[in-house]
């Protein structure tokens, strides 16, 4: 397959530390070394010179939609039908809340115990304030697609699973779910900018993601929201704040919904943060999606054959079919936790998920061959040699 994507170009877009090799990119994408000056401009110029002015003449306001109609190509979703806000939590949470609301009529939403915990608890929260008798079926992943019945108000899945990396198929779960009369909410935390997705084609109802992993949009960037066209103007948003409004400066007493997407806004965008977030955006012009998940395979399906053949005690806890996982490996091991820590000691950053995985992510934009490498052989130095067995790689920071 001939490509276009020069990877060596995008790779020089981000600052990476000396002695590092990145494999994290999967929870907190590096820093894109222009988003340094891009952020520092804004603040100068914009904020330091226009101060409130700005929102009209640096066109702050519009920012959460023109940034996320960057995003929009990455996810198959047409111009104007995503926008940027709040948090992916509350995205997941917001999203519920609508597609509940247009199935008045059922009570069950059904998700799978490889999604992330914080859209199962969201929905938890939303389910006790209804309080009108809603349920959160949860099945493991493989069960899903039979779980699928006409009882089913919402089906909410994530992707690609944060710990395993399994792939779920939106399309057909979806065509599931509409064949059983049921919306599909999918989360593509893991999947924006790690691999194509077709929300239009896949026609999910509603999608939800987040910028500041495989997006690179630095800590804490605003996550998106999809709504399928022909729901924008149905979609009744739960969390009805201002900026949602359809004229938030009338400052009516009265809540009425904004047009299309904007609906699902909230209140004062984080401005700084989608700065920065739009200069990350800016390496997708040089890249081209199919390329950078042929690369992706590439990178996985080394790195597996290379731990298996170096590190026997290491077992894949991801799927071996790279048309089944997403852009990370995992592997399990009792002592996972005080593995990483030795890893990072020496300058290899993965991480830990309870209770016992070792998680590396691909990010080809950054990523190559020769990190695969100094990655695996740093690993196993360290199951070699029980390097790992210390007292202070065993004691567990808050952030694993
Ligand atoms: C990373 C991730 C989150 C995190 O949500 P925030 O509100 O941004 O902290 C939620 N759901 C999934 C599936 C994730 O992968």
């Amino acid at each position: 397959m001939t490509r276009s994507t020069d990877f060596n170009a995008t790779r020089a877009r981000f600052h990476l530390p000396d002695g590092v090799t990145y494999l994290d990119g999967n929870s907190l994408g590096p820093l894109p070394v222009h988003a340094t000056e891009r952020v520092a401009a804004m603040m100068r110029e914009e904020w330091g010179e226009m101060l409130i002015t700005g929102w009209n003449r640096a066109g702050w306001m519009d920012a959460p939609r023109r940034v996320a109609d960057r995003i929009a190509p990455l996810i198959g979703a047409a111009p104007g039908t995503v926008v940027l806000g709040d948090t992916l939590s509350v995205k997941v949470y917001q999203a519920l809340a609508s597609a509940l609301e247009m199935r008045p009529g059922r009570r069950v939403i059904l998700s799978d115990s490889g999604n992330f915990p914080s859209d199962l608890y969201m929905a938890d929260g939303l389910v006790r304030t209804l309080d009108r008798g809603h349920e959160l079926r949860v099945v493991a992943p493989d069960a899903v697609a039979d779980a699928i019945t006409d009882e089913l108000a919402v089906l909410m899945l994530t992707e690609v699973d944060y710990r395993t990396g399994r792939r779920h198929d939106i399309a057909r779960l979806t065509e599931r779910a509409h064949a059983a009369g049921a919306l599909a909410i999918w989360d593509l935390a893991h999947s924006a900018g790690a691999l194509p997705v077709d929300v239009t084609g896949g026609r999910a109802d509603f999608a939800v993601g987040c910028t500041y992993k495989y997006l690179n949009g630095g800590p804490g960037a605003p996550a998106f929201i999809y709504v399928a066209p022909e729901h924008a103007e149905v979609a009744r948003p739960a969390l009805s704040g201002w900026l949602g409004h359809a004229a938030p400066f009338a400052f009516d007493l009265d809540y009425r919904a904004g047009r299309g997407i904007d609906r699902m806004r909230v209140g004062t965008p984080p401005i700084l943060q989608i700065a920065a977030l739009d200069a990350a955006l800016d390496v997708w012009d040089m890249a081209d999606m199919r390329d950078v998940r042929a690369r992706s395979i590439e990178l996985t399906q080394l790195f597996i054959a290379e731990v298996e053949a170096r590190c026997p005690d290491l077992a894949l806890h991801s799927p071996r079919d790279p048309e089944a996982r997403g852009s990370q490996v995992s592997f399990r091991h009792r002592e996972g936790y005080a593995i990483m820590q030795a890893l990072i000691a020496r300058g290899v950053i993965g991480d830990f998920r309870a209770p016992d995985v070792l998680r590396f992510g691909f990010t080809p934009l950054y990523i190559g061959e020769g990190d695969v490498m100094r990655a695996v052989a740093i690993l196993e130095d360290v199951m070699t040699n029980a390097l790992w067995d210390r007292d202070d790689y065993r004691r567990r920071a808050a952030v694993t």
